[in-house]
């Protein structure tokens, strides 16, 4: 589903990706660990059109991100075609980015009906279904400030899968959180991957990643170090960088 082969990116001097290879299968969830500033959310910004590849190869489902080829050459998508591809993958962020103006079920609903050309009454059927998925079930009509920390991010996710996406991208989404609130999101994206969905989760939540993850990879200064099974990438690491980077987290 996702495959970087030497993927860069710069900005300016920074070279904050220096040729990251990874791969994703399809259903498989994707942990990504790694120091601050190592380019984790760089790279999920990549695959998610949010910044442009600027060497290597980085694919979705088979297609180039950002640009299409014809023969040898390379063109730059257009915004129409960056748009529609954006629309298969569904990200969530650290902070709940949620419209505060519009409540739980507006927010599931703004783009299935905005952009996706949804009808209301359907939009609407499906928001409750995915709020209740997520265990909101009772929360459809409370706006974001009514809602805690954990509630408003499990909202995020549902707003997420209002569009049917193929691939979801979780950018440390329960790290803003108080202790407390983390288990009931962790909860509803474990539900998620058993459902099948192909995510690339950066997080530092150890336990998830090892019991959820079908790979781990410890990223740092804009390469991955190591990667592989996360039982053995977070309990036995072969890289000193790893293991430094583990035992600080853990
Ligand atoms: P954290 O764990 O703190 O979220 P990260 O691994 O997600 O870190 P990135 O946010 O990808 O790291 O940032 C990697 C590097 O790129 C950092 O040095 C950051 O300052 C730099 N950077 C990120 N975005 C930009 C930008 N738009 N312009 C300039 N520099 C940027
Ligand atoms: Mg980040």
């Amino acid at each position: 589903m996702v495959r970087a082969e030497g993927v860069r990116k710069h900005f300016g001097r920074l070279d904050v990706l220096k040729g990251i290879d990874l791969t994703v299968e399809r259903g498989q969830v994707c942990c990504l660990l790694g120091p601050s500033g190592s380019g984790k959310s760089t790279f999920l910004r990549c695959i998610n059109h949010l910044e442009k590849v600027d060497g290597g190869r980085l694919t979705v489902d088979g297609e180039l991100v950002g640009y299409r080829q014809q023969g040898n050459r390379l063109h730059e998508l257009r915004e129409r075609e960056v748009a529609a591809r954006r629309r298969d993958i569904g990200m969530v962020f650290q902070r709940f980015n949620l419209f505060p103006h519009l409540t739980a079920l507006e927010n599931v609903t703004e783009a299935p009906v905005k952009v996706g050309g949804v009808s209301k009454a359907d939009a609407r059927e499906h928001a409750h279904a995915l709020l209740e998925r997520v265990g909101l079930g009772d929360r459809a009509h409370h706006y974001p400030a009514e809602l805690s920390g954990g509630q408003q991010q499990r909202v995020a996710i549902a707003r997420a899968l209002a569009m049917k996406p193929k691939l979801m991208l979780f950018d440390e989404p329960t790290s803003a959180l108080d202790p407390e609130l983390v288990g009931d999101v962790l909860d509803v994206m474990r539900q998620l991957a058993a459902d099948g969905m192909t995510m690339v989760v950066v997080t530092h939540e150890i336990g998830f990643a090892r019991e959820v993850g079908d790979t781990a990879v410890f990223m740092d200064e804009g390469v991955v170090v190591e990667a592989g099974d996360p039982r053995q990438v977070l309990a036995d690491p072969r890289e000193e960088r790893t293991r430094a980077f583990l035992s600080k987290v853990l």
